[in-house]
């Protein structure tokens, strides 16, 4: 199977080859097609299996560029990670005009990041603790909330962001797409699925 028999757009594909994809990757092939039918899905997936792309370019395909408010947050659990996967997006999507993808984590100054916010970020990629401060302060707007990715869903749990992750998917008023990509399928991790998920599709590699 080939990127271009998985209804992704051309600015996308044109995206994809530059990153020098060549073919999608097992996680890629089974996930794409239901991300881009808007349903819940938990990817039981290890880093290095082409997870971020799996999720990104749905994602990214997938906003509404004329709105100028978050309609995705991705949750990971480290900075690190969010900086990598903001970077994968944007090459994503690279040639879509006026995306606007931002990381935000503790220990970047928030005033900055508040400015990012009011500019009208498409996708936020967030650690768990400063997303949640954005949504008290108010800062961050989710009347336009569409989706909710959790990357390394397990080591949020295990780093005790459980909290934090469920507040993110009770915040919005309207109901969300639900993503979870996680290594292992703990108990923790069913919890959250069996609690907030809308009949997720589980895809194992
Ligand atoms: P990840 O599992 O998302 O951390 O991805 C692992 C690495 O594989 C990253 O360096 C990606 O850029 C790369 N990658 C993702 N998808 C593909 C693909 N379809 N073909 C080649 N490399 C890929």
């Amino acid at each position: 199977l080939d990127f271009n028999e998985l209804n992704i757009a051309d600015p996308i594909l044109k995206g994809i080859e530059q990153m020098g994809f060549e073919k999608p990757t097992p996680v890629q092939v089974q996930c794409i097609p239901p991300l881009l039918e808007e349903k819940d899905v938990v990817g039981q997936a290890q880093t290095g299996t082409g997870k971020t792309a799996a999720f990104g370019i749905p994602v990214v395909q997938k906003t509404d560029l004329d709105i100028a408010n978050v309609q995705t947050i991705i949750m990971c659990p480290t900075r690190e990670l969010a900086i990598q996967v903001t970077g994968e997006l944007i090459k994503i999507g690279k040639h879509l005009d006026g995306l606007n993808v931002i990381p935000i984590y503790g220990g970047q100054s928030i005033s900055r990041q508040i400015k990012a916010l009011k500019r009208g970020a498409h996708i936020v990629v967030g650690t768990p603790g400063r997303t949640i401060d954005h949504l008290r302060r108010g800062t961050m707007k989710l009347n336009d909330l569409k989706r909710v990715v959790f990357d390394e869903a397990d080591e949020m749990l295990n780093m005790g962001f459980r909290d934090d992750m469920e507040q993110i998917l009770s915040y919005s008023d309207q109901p969300v797409q639900t993503i979870m990509f996680s290594a292992t399928m703990s108990k923790g991790i069913r919890k959250i699925m069996n609690r907030y998920m809308n009949n997720p599709q589980t895809i194992r590699i």
